[in-house]
């Protein structure tokens, strides 16, 4: 059986994301684009909307759904504010995370703020010396009775200067390779703790951040699994977050489109609209083509995610093109709307640069084609 539908409950989310991202988070887009505070009254509305507690227990405060929801919510999101939907992926990850492996107290005292918008979790993996490698992390974490001491940096890290914690991961073994990681919930306000921002070129509201943590002390009870499952945990969910990833940016290229249709109606040149232009109808035609194949290539990534079924492959995919692609089509958004779009009183500008950061944030186009190869042809494939 092959059914394309979504579900009556879906279509509903669609709907009211929908005008919840125009009327809501587009007019605020800017203002966290400029920089200042983090936008935590966004974040509390987007709790009140219940995009960020699909992956967290109703018991403490989400709303569980599958992973396809999610991807359409990030969607819908992106179309308002692409900024916003880090609060879901990553919302989504820690959920996953903390739901499946900390204790009950720990779950009592995060879940709920994180399900309302009130907390902000972060995920730190990557490390100064330690990106797209990141199985060869340096960060040590020394057991010593009731905890651990934390030990090294992290860097590039999302929500990083906003979020109260963060998913550390660190060796705790001296185990070479991804064996020997293991995750940490660790309370940004502990002693030895320090943290600086990062300027970015796009999504600023995000606010990454730099994290030193010099022999912080963390409770036993705060290791999330036993140690040495780390890095196949984020790995497990790396999976579905590409996805989630791919979503957000073919959101952001969509509704950039469809304004894109709509002026190009009706600016005229030459003594017709420019829409009658087959120089500017064609690149239209074909990035619709375009969003349209990656969308339901992601679809149908999450759509496996949800049963189960392998799709490591197919998240690879779409991570590497949507974002490459939504950067094209928002390009050529931009210059169908010649010197306007060049500005920033329209939205071009700024979802290009906000769409870039996720050509890199999660794995590079080369790491997923790495990814895409290994599934294809085997380790054998691979150049190490
Ligand atoms: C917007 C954004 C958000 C992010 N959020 C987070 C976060 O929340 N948490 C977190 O831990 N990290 C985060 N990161 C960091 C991100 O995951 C890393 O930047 C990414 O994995 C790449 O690592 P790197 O920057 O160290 O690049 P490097 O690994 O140094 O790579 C540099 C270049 O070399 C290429 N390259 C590397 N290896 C190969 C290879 N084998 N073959 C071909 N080319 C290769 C890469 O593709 C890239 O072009 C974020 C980054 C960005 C930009």
């Amino acid at each position: 059986m092959l059914d394309f539908t979504l579900t009556a409950e879906q279509q509903d989310l669609v709907r009211t994301l929908r005008a919840f991202a125009r009327r809501e988070l587009a007019p605020r887009s800017r203002d966290g684009d400029r920089g200042g505070d983090f936008p935590w009254d966004v974040w509390r509305r987007m709790g009140e909307v219940g995009v960020l507690g699909f992956r967290i227990p109703a018991e403490y405060g989400g709303l569980p759904s599958d992973l396809l929801t999610v991807g359409l919510a990030m969607e819908e999101v992106a179309r308002g504010d692409f900024s916003a939907t880090y609060g879901i992926q990553l919302a989504s990850l820690a959920g996953d995370i903390l739901s499946a492996t900390a204790p009950v107290d720990l779950k009592k005292r995060w879940l709920p703020g994180l399900a309302a918008g009130e907390t902000v979790l972060a995920l730190a993996l990557t490390e100064p010396g330690v990106g797209s490698d990141a199985g060869r992390l340096a960060c040590r974490a020394e057991h010593a009775g009731d905890h651990y001491v934390l030990t090294g940096e992290k860097s590039g890290i999302s929500l990083g200067m906003a979020a109260q914690a963060a998913i550390v991961f660190a060796r705790v073994a001296p185990t070479p390779g991804r064996g020997g990681i293991t995750a940490f919930l660790v309370d940004l306000a502990a002693p030895g703790v320090s943290r600086s921002a990062l300027r970015d070129l796009g999504s600023r509201a995000v606010g990454r951040a730099v994290m030193a943590f010099d022999h912080v002390r963390i409770p036993v009870d705060h290791r999330l699994g036993d140690e040495g499952t780390g890095f196949t945990r984020v790995m497990r969910g790396f999976d579905y977050n590409r996805c989630l990833i791919a979503l957000a940016c073919l959101g952001a290229a969509t509704v950039s489109l469809e304004e894109t249709m709509a002026y190009v109606k009706e600016r005229r040149a030459f003594g017709r609209t420019l829409a009658q232009f087959e120089g500017v109808s064609f690149p239209i035609a074909e990035a619709a083509t375009h969003l349209e194949g990656a969308r339901w290539l992601t679809y149908h990534a999450l759509w496996r995610a949800d049963r189960g079924l392998p799709h490591t492959k197919e998240a690879a995919m779409v991570k590497w093109w949507a974002p490459k692609l939504a950067a094209d089509v928002v390009h050529q958004c931009l210059l169908l709307h010649g010197h306007y779009g060049y500005t920033d009183e329209l939205p071009f500008e700024q979802r290009l640069r906000d769409v870039i950061g996720l050509e890199i944030g999660d794995g590079t186009a080369e790491v997923m084609k790495l990814v895409i190869a290994r599934e294809l042809m085997g380790r054998e494939s691979l150049p190490y």
